[in-house]
């Protein structure tokens, strides 16, 4: 079965802007699941989420009201979280460190992920970071002998 695939990172891809009102070109920001992909619009800067059309569709478990107020809710969150990313990448000077899990990270630096994109040392153990990325917070594991 053919499966489609998302665009990759850093693509730019041309989405109808609700904040522009008209067709824009957004780029690709981060992956947030298998199908779906946060994209900005190269104009505004706003967020949204692009899916990938589905040919077989979820049934909706949530219906009408209800859905709405999770979207609310959900999308309130990632909006925090974007905030906090910003915050956090802006508080930072200088180029973001590669990530490799034999380097050892220091908490407040900027590292860069190949998969995940450039993130946030929030913490620093002795074996692991957390680190804050556009999309969410990952525990990776860092210091490897
Ligand atoms: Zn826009």
């Amino acid at each position: 079965m053919a499966e489609m695939t998302l665009p990759p990172v850093a693509k730019t891809i041309h989405l109808e802007c609700k904040k522009c009102a008209c067709e824009r070109y957004f780029v690709v920001v981060a992956h947030t699941s298998a199908t779906s992909a946060k994209v900005k619009c190269e104009v505004c800067g706003s967020q949204k989420t692009y899916k990938l059309p589905s040919k077989n569709p979820q049934p909706r478990q949530l219906a009408g009201a209800a859905a709405k107020r999770k979207e609310a809710a959900a999308q309130a969150k990632k909006n925090a979280h974007t905030d906090e990313y910003n915050n956090l990448m802006a508080s930072v000077q200088g180029e973001a460190l590669k990530y490799s899990m034999k380097s050892n990270f220091p908490q407040n630096t900027k590292i860069s992920h190949p998969k995940f994109g450039d993130g946030f040392v929030r913490l620093s153990y002795a074996d692991k970071i957390e680190v804050v990325f556009a999309d969410e917070v990952r525990a990776l594991v860092h210091n490897r002998q």
